[in-house]
């Protein structure tokens, strides 16, 4: 079995899925260099609840969890497969964190098929999620990432997807590629705790930008995950690529392991 990476992925708005620009050209080409995993664990921003849970429905829905966008983007599907097989092995893995296997009320949310969509565009490697559990610290998700990456050398794909910076209030919509100056040192910041120290990101909250570059946990959680299987493996991640958006958004994604086939 191909040992797969393990990637964060900045994923933005939900229109990335239906539009083409540099870094969807980066999820694309990062799709194109992979041997075809097992299977996907998506850990998404927007599955975001009380609770730790792992979808095990054969056929997930296709979740449009937004508001205010066109109707070509409510009606987008991604009839990627689910896989019961892989949501046991992802709750076995994990021992003794308990997760409770969803087999009817999540799905693949848009956090995972914006960026799924340029990765794998024929939707035919099969997809499961995990919750991010709110009611857990920092630490919590880097420790489950470590549990998690030995599903790597069993071919699953692990994609973490959320954004370093999201403040949806301070959005400029007319900002194009480019971070307010909090924003991008908040990028700056994270970058080097990543390429030096990766499981110290929880160190991060303390930075006088944090609560505007993290104004809810959610989207920056996601990342905690990549830290923890770099944890496990020993490796410095690798930035993806990387840069702002919108002026409250940064983009930046990172890889850890071996892309090319
Ligand atoms: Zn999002």
């Amino acid at each position: 079995m191909t040992t797969m990476p393990a990637v964060f992925i900045g994923h933005g708005s939900p229109m990335n899925a239906l539009e083409q620009n540099h870094f969807t050209d980066a999820w694309a080409t990062f799709g194109m260099l992979l041997a075809p995993p097992r299977a996907v664990l998506a850990i998404s921003a927007h599955w975001y609840v009380d609770t730790a849970a792992v979808t095990s429905m054969a056929n997930p829905a296709v979740i449009h969890d937004f508001y205010g966008f066109p109707q070509r983007l409510f009606d987008f599907d991604y009839p990627a497969p689910g896989s019961p097989d892989v949501a046991a092995q992802v709750a076995e893995v994990v021992k003794p964190v308990a997760l409770a296997l969803d087999d009817h009320s999540w799905g693949i949310d848009h956090g995972t098929w914006s960026v799924l969509s340029h990765v794998f565009p024929a939707a035919d490697v099969p997809v499961v999620q995990l919750s991010i559990d709110a009611s857990k610290p920092i630490d919590f998700h880097v420790d489950l990432g470590r549990r998690l990456a030995p599903l790597l050398d069993d071919g699953v794909l692990i994609l973490a997807s959320g954004n370093v910076v999201h403040n949806l209030r301070a959005i400029d919509w007319r900002a194009t590629d480019e971070g307010f100056d909090w924003a991008q040192r908040f990028d700056d910041d994270v970058r080097q705790v990543m390429m030096h120290d990766p499981t110290a990101i929880g160190s991060l909250a303390g930075s006088a930008d944090y609560r505007l570059a993290v104004p809810t946990p959610d989207h920056f959680l996601p990342l905690a995950y990549l830290s923890g299987v770099a944890g496990a493996r020993g490796v410095e991640p690798a930035v993806l690529v990387d840069g702002c958006t919108m002026g409250s958004l940064s983009m930046t994604s990172y890889v850890v392991g071996e892309v090319a086939a």
